[in-house]
């Protein structure tokens, strides 16, 4: 569906040239979600204004639903452009218009007539939830409603490729998650292709089938995110994982904890996909020769398999401990000894 290959872009001003993106080959199939992480400053921006041919590269070509959009121009790249769409992090909606008229906007562009117009936005009005609210002004809505017009709007004219730009980052976490579950509906409804950019690692753990990790303008890792989770390479993507699973108050629970228990070892799991049940682990560690005791923590079973920490507490042995660290490591679950070893 969308192919890059030796993709650059070189920004140049009179001062300087800043190389926004480099060496950038990219596949993304049909009907997939793919997700592009990276922080601020990545090329992340780039890379989508680029598979939306609003730049051109410097160097490289770019393929998006059968569009070599980097040889094409005027009539042709306007066409290959209805193909793809997008909806932005401050939804880019038009505040004098309602709900209605802004999801009609991109049809009267078309010049689609008013009564398939008005047949269109109805049913678009009731893929993305607003029912009740197409004569609302963007100031009446919600951060969540906003976004679902934006998406509606995208989807107006049937693209092929619906490109997210940050398009939960201004929105709290269940709002973000009731957007997510809209744009996997859409999906799978329409076999739409979506590709998100994100400095979350939460959103590309929710919806995305793959993912790359961008670092100054490079794609520094790429694959299924199940896999990206259990083993990621680089040290930026372990951050990212990292995200995810270590929540903020852990510096606290960690400290909090050894003092609780001075003897022994206080162990961190972080569970990254492998769909190991909690019970199994300690169970087998039990048949170690040591007391386990499980402190808190919290493992959420997903589709990809089990997320999140928890906190173990060891005491026996120090070869017996190790062993029992050495047999959770090897079930692809990270062990961290805290403090008192
Ligand atoms: P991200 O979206 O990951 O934050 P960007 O693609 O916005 O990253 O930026 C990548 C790099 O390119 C940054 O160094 C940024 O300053 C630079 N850049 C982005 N857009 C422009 C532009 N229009 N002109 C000059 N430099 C730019």
């Amino acid at each position: 569906m969308i192919t890059l290959s030796k993709v650059k872009k070189v920004y140049e001003t009179k001062a300087n040239k800043v190389t926004a993106v480099k060496d950038i080959d990219l596949q993304i199939n049909d009907g997939e979600i793919f997700g592009i992480i990276g922080y601020s400053g990545a090329g992340k921006s780039t890379l989508i204004r680029l598979l939306n041919g609003l730049e051109l590269p410097s160097q490289g070509s770019i393929t998006v639903a059968g569009h070599n959009i980097t040889q094409i121009k005027g009539k042709a790249l306007r066409d290959a452009r209805k193909e793809i769409s997008m909806i932005f992090q401050h939804f880019n909606l038009l505040w004098s218009r309602t709900v209605k008229e802004n999801i009609a906007f991109p049809l009267e562009i078309n010049k689609v007539p008013k009564s398939e117009r008005t047949k269109r936005v109805d049913e678009l009005i009731k893929l993305v939830g607003l029912e009740g609210r197409g004569d609302a002004y963007p100031s009446e809505l919600s951060g969540g409603q906003k976004q679902r017009v934006g998406i509606a709007r995208a989807l107006a004219n049937n693209p092929k490729v619906l490109l997210c730009d940050e398009a939960t980052s201004a929105l709290d976490p269940q709002t973000t998650d009731s957007i997510l579950d809209l744009l996997v509906d859409i999906n799978e409804r329409l076999g739409l292709t979506i590709v998100l950019i994100t400095h979350e690692m939460h959103v590309i753990r929710k919806i995305c089938h793959r993912v790359a990790v961008m670092e100054e303008g490079q794609i520094v890792e790429q694959g299924e995110v199940l896999e990206v989770f259990r083993k990621p390479q680089a040290t930026i993507t372990r951050r990212f994982v990292q995200q995810v699973t270590e929540p903020e108050e852990t510096r606290e629970t960690i400290e909090h904890l050894i003092e609780q228990y001075p003897s022994g070892k206080v162990i961190q799991l972080t569970f990254v996909g492998k769909s190991t049940e909690t019970p199994l682990i300690t169970d087998v560690i039990r048949s170690f020769n040591i007391n386990v005791t499980i402190l808190q923590g919290k493992i959420s079973q997903t589709q990809s398999g089990a997320y999140g920490t928890l906190f173990i507490h060891l005491n026996g042995s120090n070869d017996e401990i190790e062993k029992a660290i050495h047999y959770i490591r090897e079930q692809e679950v990270e062990a961290e000894v805290m403090g008192n070893d």
